[in-house]
């Protein structure tokens, strides 16, 4: 079918209200319109869906979009008949996944023989069931429109099994034009993907993925949660991301940054539904300005001022990486991407791929290898991210990476390039990056002796520069086009025409100097809190500081009628004679010390450290310091939470798998660090009230120290339980 201009607009105008199209939406359904097969590589946000969509309702019969998100299918499904402005739009749309009930289906189906239907939305696997495609035989089709296509290949991020079926199928359903739709894959994908649907001839329509408002930076991982933290302190107020490869560090980082006053959130998918939907809306509500997530995370959300994503942990494609980067700055706004990466990480990810089958290590090996070059190459990083993705960056600085703005050294490689190109073809273009750079630097191993090429004559000519060298001087004869990988055989190294030219008569060429990471350095286990060399004496801190901060706690406890241990604990007196914090800030650093605390009671604390340190001449830790999180400690959130809720203590006990003394031990540390929370709608239930109020006074009045023991011997009959809650009561309203 053909379409005139003026009608294709008055239908962008009729059913979605828009006046022009964006970037080559034009382009892409006219061709549709026409019956050709197109591939469309759009980045996410593009508007991808309009060059399904408004054909679909332009041509006669139903179009069959096949997208991998249930969850998503509905609100597609929801918004098209909120946005298209027909008579009767109820009918215009459906999907029909594994969520719908018999009646449901009845309708859709219906609707889809009656021919009321112009688009339909399903996910693969219902695709593929036998009485779907029997139905679908008997209705005409107007096209085949596959969303989020990368999912065919095995080489995406996102590889799913089922939609390696969806060729089949369609061939039994009925022949009709295809459209595949990606905002991410990478030349051999995209190849992937066409062999697979069989539209090789199809006419591929690419916009630049380039996104001029990000800024890349890659860090060595040797102190990334104290830099993580920096960062966001520096930050303040700004949406951001974290993304960790494990559950577990999810978890602890979410902590780790809410023990130091960051609004952070975990998301991963052992979390519960529920909490998953509280944390993801608590994040876009800006109720919480960080979440730390695994993967799972950021697909189908758009968050428009997302202003930094940190890869904690290495990613295992550049694919997904710039899907996940992708995701900061999309209002075209600052976005910083910081990635933090060290070789450990890089082996631990290989380990994570032994005993799968050999295919798949081989690609993932390949998918990470181009991280590492990435990672460790002196390039633009959007040169190097936009050549992986088959497209050319013309300029060499792009101005907003950290390579670009913080350049390293660079020497003439003409030389080094030569000695690759020789190697290459004297064993006629059969191997790979690694092997190549171990011939050249000496390398002596099994795999090198099996081929006998310890015997080549350039075996070890370039000895002095080490592997990672001719590793580097290789990826950047990739970047610069004068080499190339041959991806469907692993990677295979061979040398382009303009190689070749460059073989025949070399011209100098500058390559820049490899950057050095740390080999294994890696903060797991690394003590968060740095303690600064301590003062004058030894010990932990500065003892006549410490000796000062007590008098003043102990002139302090006499005026306002307190127990000295109420005001601030010993270990918080501790701290300060370490750190010497001398704002309110900083004082809430120290262990114990929340914000309540600090601003009841810090400032005679702070007067004296601050006149100790300029007549003494202090040195003061000016970095920031990181408080720790106790180990136990991983349910402090949770309950925090719960109690905010109002949540029976029997109840989170239940959640957590904790009996009451540990709850109560969890709830008895973190009002002694400082966070206040009101638990009277639990004492109300627990503690007859008079005996609260003695045990309250009690502590207010008569008590020595904080200890439980203690108290129970002067109480008399209390239930121990009882003592401790009514204990939490008064630390959490007298002191914080
Ligand atoms: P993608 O699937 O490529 O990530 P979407 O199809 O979800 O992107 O579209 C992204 C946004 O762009 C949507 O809010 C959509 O309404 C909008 N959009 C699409 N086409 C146009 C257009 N021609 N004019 C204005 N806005 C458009
Ligand atoms: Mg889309």
């Amino acid at each position: 079918m053909t379409i005139s201009r003026d009608e294709l607009y008055s239908k962008l105008k009729k059913f979605f209200g828009f006046d022009s199209f964006k970037g080559n939406q034009e382009e892409i359904i006219t061709h549709l319109i026409g019956g050709g097969d197109a591939f469309v590589l759009m980045p996410t946000g593009g508007g991808k869906s309009l060059c399904y969509q408004l054909p679909a309702l332009c041509l006669p019969g139903t179009a069959i979009v096949i997208s991998p998100l249930i969850a998503l299918m509905k609100n597609q499904v929801d918004a098209l008949r909120e946005f298209v402005h027909t008579d009767d739009s109820t009918h215009i749309a459906h999907f029909l996944n594994s969520s719908l009930s018999k009646t449901q289906i009845q309708q859709v189906r219906a609707d889809l023989i009656a021919g009321r239907t112009k688009l339909l939305y399903v996910a693969p696997e219902s695709l593929t069931k036998e009485e779907n495609v029997a139905m679908l035989r008997s209705i005409k089709i107007s096209f085949y429109a596959i969303d989020e296509a990368h999912c065919i290949s095995e080489w995406g991020h996102d590889f799913r099994p089922e939609y390696r079926r969806i060729s089949e199928t369609v061939a039994q359903i009925g022949k009709a034009p295809i459209i595949a739709l990606t905002a991410t894959a990478t030349p051999k994908v995209q190849s992937d993907i066409q062999k697979n649907l069989g539209m090789t001839g199809a006419r591929v329509f690419k916009s630049s993925f380039n996104r001029p408002n990000l800024y890349y930076e890659i860090r060595d991982k040797s102190n990334a949660k104290r830099e993580i933290i920096k960062f966001i302190k520096e930050n303040p107020g700004k949406s951001g991301i974290i993304y960790c490869l494990s559950r577990k560090k999810v978890e602890e980082l979410a902590e780790l940054l809410n023990v130091n006053g960051i609004k952070a959130r975990p998301y991963h998918a052992g979390l519960d539904a529920a909490t998953r939907a509280t944390n993801q809306d608590d994040f876009l509500m800006e109720r919480a300005d960080v979440i730390v997530a695994t993967i799972a995370f950021g697909m189908g959300i758009d968050k428009p001022d997302v202003r930094f994503v940190i890869h904690y942990d290495v990613p295992k494609s550049l694919e997904g990486y710039y899907q996940e980067t992708g995701r900061a700055g999309r209002d075209g706004g600052e976005g910083k991407c910081i990635t933090f990466y060290n070789h450990k990480d890089i082996q631990k990810l290989e380990k994570f791929m032994q005993g799968k089958p050999i295919s798949e290590q081989e690609i993932g090996k390949q998918l990470l290898l181009d991280v590492v070059s990435y990672a460790e190459s002196n390039q633009c990083r959007r040169k190097i991210l936009l050549n992986y993705f088959g497209e050319d960056y013309p300029q060499d600085n792009c101005g907003c990476c950290d390579n670009c703005l913080y350049p390293k050294e660079q020497f003439d490689g003409q030389q080094q390039m030569m000695y690759v190109m020789d190697l290459i073809l004297s064993l006629k273009e059969n191997f790979k990056t690694e092997h190549l750079a171990d011939i050249l630097a000496g390398v002596s191993n099994s795999v090198i002796k099996s081929y006998n090429h310890h015997k080549h004559p350039l075996y070890g000519v370039g000895r002095d520069r080490g592997a990672r060298f001719w590793a580097a001087v290789i990826r950047q004869g990739l970047v610069l086009h004068l080499l190339d990988k041959d991806i469907d055989k692993y990677g295979l190294i061979n040398i382009t025409p303009k190689g070749m030219e460059f073989h025949k008569k070399p011209y100098p060429i500058m390559l820049t100097q490899q950057r050095t990471f740390a080999e294994c350095e890696d903060d797991d286990d690394e003590t968060p809190i740095t303690r600064p060399k301590p003062g004058a004496a030894g010990g932990g801190g500065d003892p006549i500081l410490l000796t000062m901060l007590k008098q003043v706690r102990e002139g302090l406890s006499r005026r306002l009628n307190l127990p000295p241990w109420i005001i601030f604990a010993d270990p918080s007196l501790e701290d300060m004679s370490i750190f010497y914090p001398i704002t309110l800030e900083e004082l809430h650093k120290c262990q114990g010390v929340g914000e309540g605390k600090a601003r009841k009671f810090g400032a005679e604390f702070i007067k004296t450290i601050k006149s100790y340190v300029e007549e003494n001449d202090i040195l003061r830790p000016d970095d920031i310091v990181v408080r720790n999180v106790a180990n136990k400690s991983a349910n402090k959130i949770f309950i925090i939470q719960s109690i905010d809720r109002k949540m029976p203590f029997e109840d989170i006990c239940r959640a957590k798998d904790m009996d009451m003394s540990e709850l109560l031990d969890e709830i008895e540390s973190i009002v002694s660090s400082g966070t206040r929370i009101n638990i009277d709608y639990y004492i109300r239930r627990a503690v007859d009230m008079d005996d609260m109020e003695d045990i309250f006074t009690y502590f207010k009045e008569e008590a020595h120290s904080d200890s439980i023991d203690e108290a129970m011997r002067d109480l008399g009959d209390y239930d121990e339980m009882e003592v401790r809650l009514v204990r939490i009561k008064f630390i959490s309203e007298i002191g914080n």
